[in-house]
């Protein structure tokens, strides 16, 4: 137990805030309290003492709601931290601490609507401090048939068990809550019903710096019928991976994910854009070097051709617009400008309404081209060398001593600076990034925690990968804050990092990273799945997620490729996961006028029901033979349903009108027309009826629903 204060620092404050008709009352704990849940604290150490999931009717007692605080030289443990002052202020509860030279401030937030809570530490010290480990929290659970289960993602080909990120699900008979660290590798474990949320920053802090602790989530949620359903739902393997990964033992529960979307959708916000359809040009056939006369008259009729094919963004093809040894010049006070050729591009891109994507690096000026370096030869001391090359993958002892450190503040302001030239230049409306912490291509950022040995950096020496993440996290940041409207897309290593490295994002590289093959039946299944897995499995809002369509064409001197034919079946696929796609396009081999025609038509078809795409909620079954998935995308009382059928005989589907099934809302009849493949089938149907309908073998099938007209 805290040591409680002698004296008028807590005394007489008002505990209670409440939102709605809630009632105030003064003998009672100090408290936050919505429509959803009520958080109740100890008056004399402040911290979480019961959840009331108000979602159906449960509470949870908690103990040991404590932080240990863990320094290169000490450690401070919550009962030798001393509560200098608690308050209860708007929506959130704010706690004060001291301890070892060491102050704490601990605060809750609970904000209006919200299914969660959130906790927050924000440590100073009287002293320069290497800050080595944190424990938010260590709660312990009671409550009536509970069962805690610990959910390990993303799952890539990682061994078991190795998954960075943990969310602790609480089952409990008529609903649950759910904890986990907002971060993308935290240390966190479960020891039966005591949860310990924990990650190590391994981090340099001067005195009186104040250090905001990545924030702990409390949510509650409530069972649903969909959690009974027998669902079909295939292995996670990817395509790349060689190896079949163990699946994991536990998988959330279809209210869980759902609580847990709903959380990483409030926080991180809703979709800033409409349809983005983006090319992505280092696997279109577009330059990867460096500009000649001769190439970039090539790549601005490769943007005619996207331009005819109805798509609006692209994706650089190269690096710093494939300046490479510029920016390998690039010294102390050097500004970035794209030069003469890149700029005639993008002016051509500009008069196409083709927006193109400023794709900077964070380490190497070129990871994945041999005339790439190190940014700024005359700074040796800005170089990463990891503390050990044993056991490390070759791509990252080749880049051993040859790439920056991304934690080091002052390569950290020169680079971000020079990110700032080129936004400020006024030619991109989309910025990206890619690579890995150890400035190779990517791959290795979740399975190999960076490290770097120096003591001049911002981390401490060894271990740098949440230092890494913290850089990243803040140049991503600060392009959001220069430029606010800008398309923010990441490949790796927030693709590997997942849900929490997506802070100021839009849109993150898909699971399907390696293009679609030959048959686009077969792709629109895999674009589905793996969608699925984003959304259901890493919990990413799918407004987040990119699908990607069509066969690399990174290597222009591969045989044609281009899987002509069924497009009405993959184009939908797509659609129907997110409103952000990434296309490969042989934009100089070409494809049939008649399959620019068709991309066009349903790009342009997605623009116009844009609103619809921005909402998804899928149907339970995934994509499979002999099962008809599909999702719907519900405004209010209108709206669109997808069915895909990807067997070879025809299939019936079918979802029901309520907000359970599809998301609607609404009483009375309801009008359902086909839209594709042949329009005008239509029937009409109540609010709570069960609608089936049938799907043409491996066809995709648009349906739109709205209030009937004579019902
Ligand atoms: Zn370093």
């Amino acid at each position: 137990m805290v040591k409680v204060p002698v004296g008028p620092a807590i005394a007489g404050a008002l505990w209670v805030v409440a939102f709605g008709c809630a009632h105030m009352d003064a003998t009672e704990f100090p408290r936050l309290e919505n429509e959803k849940q009520a958080l109740h604290f100890d008056d004399k150490s402040g911290t979480l003492k019961t959840v009331q999931n108000k979602l159906c009717g449960e509470t949870y007692e908690v103990s040991g709601d404590e932080f240990t605080v863990e320094t290169t030289d000490s450690r401070l443990e919550f009962r030798d931290a001393t509560l200098t002052a608690l308050k209860v202020r708007g929506d959130a509860l704010e706690a004060h601490y001291r301890g070892g030279g060491v102050e704490v401030q601990v605060t809750y937030t609970l904000r209006r609507d919200r299914h969660f809570a959130e906790k927050r530490l924000v440590l100073s010290a009287n002293r320069d401090w290497g800050f080595r480990r944190i424990v938010l929290s260590q709660p312990r659970f009671a409550a009536p048939g509970l069962e805690i289960v610990r959910y390990r993602y993303p799952q890539f080909g990682r061994p078991p068990g190795t998954e960075p990120i943990s969310t602790f699900f609480g089952r409990t008979p008529n609903g649950g809550f759910f904890t986990g660290v907002e971060m993308p590798f935290d240390a966190s474990s479960l020891n039966s019903r005591q949860v310990v949320l924990s990650y190590a920053p391994s981090l340099k802090v001067k005195a009186r710096e104040k250090v905001r602790c990545e924030p702990v989530y409390f949510g509650v949620y409530r069972r649903r019928a969909a959690d009974n359903l027998p669902v079909s739902q295939p292995p996670i393997r990817l395509p790349s991976q060689k190896a079949q990964p163990a699946p994991s033992e536990v998988l959330p529960l279809p209210s869980e994910s759902e609580a847990m979307v709903a959380m990483s959708s409030a926080i991180l916000g809703p979709p800033r854009h409409g349809l983005v359809p983006m090319a992505c040009g280092w696997h279109c056939e577009m330059e990867q070097g460096t500009y000649t006369e001769q190439s970039v008259e090539g790549d601005m009729k490769s943007l005619d051709f996207l331009a005819e094919c109805g798509v609006d963004w692209l994706s650089d093809s190269h690096p710093w617009g494939g300046e490479t040894e510029k920016m390998n010049a690039l010294g102390a006070g050097g500004r970035y400008a794209p030069g003469a050729l890149v700029r005639r591009f993008l002016d051509h891109a500009r008069q196409r309404g083709i927006k193109v994507v400023m794709w900077p690096t964070m380490n190497h000026t070129h990871p994945w081209s041999a005339k790439g370096a190190p940014f700024r030869a005359d700074q040796p001391g800005w170089l990463m060398t990891p503390q050990t090359l044993e056991g490390k993958p070759d791509a990252i002892k080749r880049r051993a001593g040859k790439a920056n450190c991304f934690a080091n503040r002052p390569f950290f302001e020169w680079l971000a600076r020079v990110n700032r030239d080129g936004l400020a230049t006024g030619y991109y409306k989309a910025w990206a990034m890619d690579g890995s912490f150890f400035g190779d291509g990517g791959w290795f950022t979740t399975v190999i925690p960076a490290d770097c040995a120096s003591a001049q950096h911002d981390h401490l020496p060894g271990d740098s990968n949440y230092a890494c993440q913290r850089a990243l996290d803040e140049l991503i940041s600060r392009a959001r804050r220069q430029q606010p409207d800008l398309c923010i897309f990441m490949c790796r290593p927030p693709m590997d990092l997942g849900v929490w490295s997506l802070r100021d994002v839009d849109a993150c590289f898909t699971l399907l990273e390696t293009g679609t093959g030959s048959s686009n039946v077969a792709a629109g299944d895999a674009i589905r799945k793996w969608s699925r897995v984003r959304v259901h499995h890493h919990f990413f809002p799918h407004y987040m997620d990119q699908p990607l369509l069509f066969p690399s064409r990174a290597n222009r001197k591969a045989p044609p490729n281009w899987p002509s034919g069924r497009l009405d079946y993959i184009l939908p696929s797509a659609l129907s996961c997110s409103p952000n796609l990434l296309l490969y396009l042989p934009t100089k081999t070409g494809i049939p006028e008649a399959d620019k025609a068709e991309i066009r038509k349903w790009l342009d078809w997605g623009r116009r029901n844009i609103a619809y795409l921005k909402v998804r909620q899928d149907l339970p079954d995934w994509p499979a033979p002999g099962k008809v998935d599909g999702s719907a995308h519900i405004v209010s009382d209108q709206g669109l349903v997808f069915l895909f059928n990807p067997d070879k005989t025809a299939l019936s589907g079918e979802f029901a009108l309520t907000a359970e099934s599809i998301g609607l809302k609404g009483e009375g009849a309801f009008r359902i027309t086909q839209e594709h493949p042949a329009p005008g089938r239509a029937q009409t149907a109540r609010a709570g009826e069960t609608v089936r309908w049938e799907v043409p073998a491996q066809t995709a099938v648009v349906l739109r629903i709205r209030k009937a007209e004579n019902p």
